[in-house]
């Protein structure tokens, strides 16, 4: 391939990610190529089939700013959420914001996913070397012809070939499974023992929202928990995560249904779930999320209805394939690097990996990708594997610590240094949500101030702290902070 030749990409999957990066590379000057599996979003609805909103934060608005899409997005399809609101078990008991940050400018976003593809496919198509085509379901990658074959809905099988091909198809990425067949490719993938559910609160009289608008809500139950993130539309869409198995599961009560669904016969209908176990889906909500379940009038047919998905993490090596030709095949977002949603990044990860594999590309064209896609994941994996890691510590807290008076202390008390330190300290979850800083940096440094906070909080009792935090508490955080840092060797 020389640098005279057009350049030609094909992307394989127009999901988030493979639709920001065909954006991308067109206005590079690449002839793009996009093929989707689905049918178009735009004609046929989205069956997104995961999670119908997403938390967007300062990660992924710098992938969209680079295509000057970050602004739309929010002004367009965005609930900020400055922090989250923790439901107790107890109807009575008061519920409490919890601000992500000291400043209440800090705040995540809450999109829906189907409206942000759907930006993002109809900005690619406005390119004019972008073509997008839909229904082509890929099959294979055919490394040494650089080429993937797909087959149509009419079960016909066409090839497509290209320069460079890019897997953005997904945690079960069918370019990467080609890779995988490769001489010393590192692979593993595993399994939470959480599934997860979506389930609807709709909108109130006049598309009110019928909880807080501004936060992420949650439920936390030690072992499970059940998050709802705020829609346009009024609605919210909650999402359970639970065991698969044991007591609060999904087994627990759709186990029953799910046996008869198998031993039916395939021409029996489908059998449906009996008044007994709607009702035991019901009473059980009742008892863990009681303030819920009148906001949620559909509860038991969307139990039953909705699929139950696994969460997976998924780690590979390398991302990319070179041909001797200079042709080559390269994997990004979940393709390469599919982590549990518990930090809300998974999206923002591939988006920060479609800006930074085009900034590569546009500073050294398409003529060494050799060079180029192993700098590509020099840069991006060690960061894939920080945020996997995280978003994995992030699901014990979010189910277990987020309801604990000691877990809030230590965050009031985390904030405060923060405020008191501001060019010092900064809390991990400031770093991944609201700066752009490495995840490796973000979790070596997160570490750190957890090691200090070790140290910090036993000479700060809760027990004698003040309901709020006044100035003679601050001052003796600042105090006890700065005497910490003085034994410190330099
Ligand atoms: C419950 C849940 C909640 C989440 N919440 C958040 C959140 O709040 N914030 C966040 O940042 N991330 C979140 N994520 C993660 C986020 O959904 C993913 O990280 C993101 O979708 C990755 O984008 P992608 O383009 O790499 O993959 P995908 O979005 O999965 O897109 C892959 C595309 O490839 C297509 N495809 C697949 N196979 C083929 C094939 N054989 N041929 C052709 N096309 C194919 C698919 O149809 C799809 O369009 C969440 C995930 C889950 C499961």
């Amino acid at each position: 391939m020389s640098s005279s030749q057009p350049r030609s990409v094909l992307i394989v999957g127009a999901g988030l990610a493979g639709s920001l990066l065909a954006i991308y590379l067109a206005r590079q000057g690449c002839k793009v190529l996009v093929c989707e599996r689905r049918d178009d979003p735009r004609r046929a609805g989205y069956t997104g089939g995961r999670s119908i909103n997403l938390a967007l934060s300062a990660r992924g608005l710098w992938g969209l700013a680079g295509v000057g899409l970050d602004r739309h997005v929010l002004d367009h399809d965005a609930i900020p959420m400055p922090g989250r609101m923790a439901h107790p078990p107890s109807i009575n008991a008061p519920l409490a914001f919890q601000p992500y940050s000291k400043d209440p400018r800090d705040a995540i976003n809450s999109v829906s996913r189907g409206g942000l593809n759907i930006t993002l496919l109809n900005a690619a198509e406005r390119e004019p070397n972008v073509t997008i085509r839909f229904g082509l379901r890929c099959t294979d990658v055919d490394l040494d012809r650089n080429s993937a074959i797909f087959e149509t809905s009419t079960g016909q099988f066409v090839h497509e070939s290209a320069d460079l091909i890019a897997g953005a198809d997904g945690a079960y990425s069918p370019v990467r499974y080609r890779l995988q067949k490769n001489d010393r490719f590192d692979y593993s993938q595993t399994y939470l023992q959480h599934g997860y559910k979506e389930l609807c609160i709709p909108a109130g009289p006049n598309a009110a929202h019928a909880i807080e608008k501004n936060a992420l809500h949650i439920w936390p139950r030690g072992g499970s928990m059940m998050i709802a993130l705020p829609n346009r539309d009024g609605s919210f869409t909650c999402t359970l995560f639970w065991p698969f198995q044991g007591d609060h599961s999904f087994e627990a009560l759709e186990g029953a249904l799910a046996d008869r669904r198998r031993a039916a016969a395939p021409n029996d209908p489908l059998p449906q779930p009996t008044d007994a176990e709607r009702q035991a889906v019901v009473g059980f909500f009742s008892r863990h999320y009681p303030d819920a379940v009148p906001l949620m009038p559909t509860l038991a047919d969307d139990f039953f209805a909705n699929p139950t998905g696994s969460l997976v993490t998924v780690r590979c090596s390398p991302w990319r394939h070179v041909n001797r030709d200079g042709t080559a095949v390269v994997i990004l977002g979940d393709a390469a690097h599919a982590i549990v949603p518990f930090y809300g990044q998974g999206m923002n990860c591939a988006f920060e990996d479609c800006r930074a594999l085009a900034e590569l590309l546009a500073a050294r064209g398409l003529t060494d990708l050799d060079d180029t896609l192993a700098e590509f994941e020099r840069i991006r994996k060690p960061n894939a594997d920080a945020i996997a890691d995280m978003a994995l510590d992030n699901f014990v807290e979010m189910r277990d610590k987020v309801g604990r008076a000691e877990f809030l202390y230590r965050k009031r008390v985390e904030q405060a240094i923060h405020d008191l330190f501001p060019d010092r300290v900064f809390p991990q979850y400031n770093l991944v949500s609201f700066s752009t800083v490495p995840y490796t940096e973000a979790r070596r440094r997160g570490r750190e101030l957890d090691q200090f906070l070790d140290r910090i909080i036993p000479q700060l009792p809760m027990s004698a702290a003040p309901a709020m935090p006044d100035a003679d508490w601050r001052a003796r955080v600042h105090a006890i902070a700065e005497s910490e840092w003085r034994k410190q060797p330099a």
